[in-house]
């Protein structure tokens, strides 16, 4: 597995309606793969794979918008795998007489994991700043008991750079964006970053369209990997970018909770890790077409590929919103389980990923 890749993704920065360093790494590493590469009017980053087979050297041509098209019975069947690009973090609010930065939340934070953060600030002009995150208030050793009990809102969380209040003034501007800076670790079979929900999916949908480049197996659908923007503020860049491509089948790759960890009962532990790619059933914004679901658990089935069936009641992915584009399509979920989902420390199991791989990789080539 192409671990260092993964490592890359995660390690740049990409906030919802800011993820054009994401976007711009991706590019670089999908030359060759599809035919027509596309950003729409959201930022979103729309790759087209037409059926041929066999198939090698993609002509590489970028578009800046598509028009959308309706289906007639000579097409190929759309497939449009949705991988968000967006990480949860912040955008810079104000700045105090004092130096220390506020910031409002994109994507939904719990502020019980951001104490003592190592953060950086993104800034336009002056590369990205070092700074540490924590809320305004008394240290334990003077703090009172009710201090102690407090969990303090985003509201009360400040960036402190370290540098004098006009050098910050000098250098960060409202809007600047903010993200925890953690390195990606590799433990045994797990993977640890900030961000696995959700570069875990923009790797996936590179590395699936690569293994099936190499192969030289082919393809009968018209693959369209989209790596999609402001998912984590509610879908968005998966919205307007499925009505580019009008798919009639819509896989949101994502992440969700492997809640198999001490404290959580066994009844709402949504995956377990190590058992397989989550094949999404239901949750806060999309009910899977179950025969989509039935189908890529048949091919995981029949090749070996370990697949688990999961319900998220709250939350959702991009497929909810590519279910409903147009006049609708088959919409199902792929997902990898993650262990303390939305902190720093987002741990993934290896067999998980490679199972997503791998049924991604078996199935494009089937669908007629
Ligand atoms: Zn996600």
């Amino acid at each position: 597995m192409n671990i260092d890749l993964l490592k890359r993704l995660c390690e740049t920065p990409g906030i919802p309606g800011r993820e054009e360093r994401v976007r711009e790494l991706i590019e670089s590493e999908i030359e060759g793969l599809f035919d027509d590469i596309a950003i729409d009017g959201m930022g979103s980053l729309i790759c087209t794979r037409d059926p041929r087979a066999p198939r090698r050297g993609a002509s590489k041509k970028k578009t800046t918008s598509r028009r959308s098209s309706s289906s007639t019975d000579a097409d190929p069947t759309r497939i449009a795998l949705l991988c968000h690009m967006d990480e949860i973090g912040f955008y810079v609010s104000h700045i105090d007489d004092k130096g220390f930065i506020r910031v409002n939340p994109a994507g939904g934070f719990d502020t019980r994991n951001l104490f003592s953060r190592r953060m950086l600030v993104c800034t336009k002009n002056h590369g990205d700043i070092h700074a540490v995150m924590n809320p305004g208030g008394r240290p334990i050793h003077i703090a009172t008991e009710e201090d102690k009990k407090k969990v303090p809102e985003v509201k009360e969380f400040m960036i402190d750079t370290g540098l004098p209040a006009a050098q910050v003034k000098k250098m960060v501007r409202i809007g600047d964006m903010v993200v925890t800076n953690e390195p990606f670790l590799e433990m045994g079979d797990k993977l640890v970053s900030k961000c696995l929900d959700n570069r875990i999916a923009c790797w996936l949908g590179i590395e699936a369209v690569r293994a099936i480049e190499q192969s030289g197996v082919g393809h009968k659908a018209q693959i369209n990997v989209v790596f999609t923007t402001q998912e984590e503020v509610g879908l968005r860049g998966a919205l307007t970018s499925s009505f580019a491509i009008m798919p009639d089948i819509a896989i949101g790759v994502d992440t969700t909770l492997s809640c198999d960890t001490p404290g959580v009962p066994s009844e709402e532990t949504v995956t377990i890790q190590g058992q397989g790619v989550a094949l999404g059933v239901m949750d806060g914004y999309m009910i899977a077409d179950h025969t989509l679901t039935d189908e890529l658990e048949a091919v995981g089935d029949k090749k070996g590929i370990p697949t688990q069936r999961s319900i998220l009641p709250r939350g959702g992915q991009d497929g909810g919103a590519a279910q409903r584009t147009g006049v609708g399509c088959r919409a199902a979920a792929l997902l990898v389980g993650l262990r303390y989902i939305h902190t720093v420390t987002e741990m993934a199991h290896k067999r998980d990923l490679k199972a997503g791989l791998d049924l991604l990789t078996a199935w494009l080539p089937g669908v007629k």
